[in-house]
């Protein structure tokens, strides 16, 4: 009685930690719920636009000579 009859299975939500029907069915798996999707969503998309950016990285060394030995049209 433990697993579902169309062969489901039952898996832990990420968002609630309850019990989550891993089918087909279930469009909002692994999340038990719609609930549970969008706040899971929603940390982790709060928490993703917060990676800060190494603007003050300097750019990287560059050889332009390389490109000056043929300098004459074609
Ligand atoms: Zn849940």
């Amino acid at each position: 009685m433990s697993q579902a009859s169309n062969g489901a299975r039952i898996v832990r939500c990420p968002g609630c930690g309850g019990p989550s029907v891993y089918a087909l069915e279930n469009v909002h798996r692994p999340f038990c719920s719609a609930r549970c999707k969008n706040n899971d969503f929603g940390a982790w998309a709060s928490e993703g636009y917060s990676v800060p950016v190494d603007a003050d990285l300097p750019p990287p060394d560059i050889d332009l000579d390389t490109d000056r030995g043929d300098t004459q049209p074609h």
